[in-house]
């Protein structure tokens, strides 16, 4: 299970700097990016080659405190526009067909 798990992720960050490559980005860009991936924590380091590396950072606890995502007002599901209230929003396109 523990393996398969160390796999997977290791291959997610492989495959985010396969990604990240083709967009353009350089090698030295990539450096320094960091990956939580359930309680792991893994960033991407340079060896003494040159080449990138993935290594784990974690060996204490990770404790990530989330910011709330804001939530969205009442808004028209045809057009979108947003309103104050539901009341207007289902009202926007209402009477247009
Ligand atoms: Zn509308």
């Amino acid at each position: 299970m523990l393996t398969k798990q160390m796999t997977s992720a290791e291959e997610l960050v492989k495959k985010w700097i396969e990604q990240q490559k083709e967009d353009g980005k350089t090698e030295a860009q990539l450096r320094k990016t960091m990956f939580v991936y359930g309680d792991r924590v893994m960033e991407i380091e340079a060896d003494e080659e040159e080449k990138l590396q993935i290594s784990e950072k974690n060996d204490q606890d990770i404790v990530i405190f989330r910011t709330p995502e804001p939530q969205p007002g009442p808004f028209c599901r045809c057009c979108s526009m947003e309103y104050d209230n539901e009341k207007e929003a289902l009202q926007c396109c209402a009477y247009i067909d």
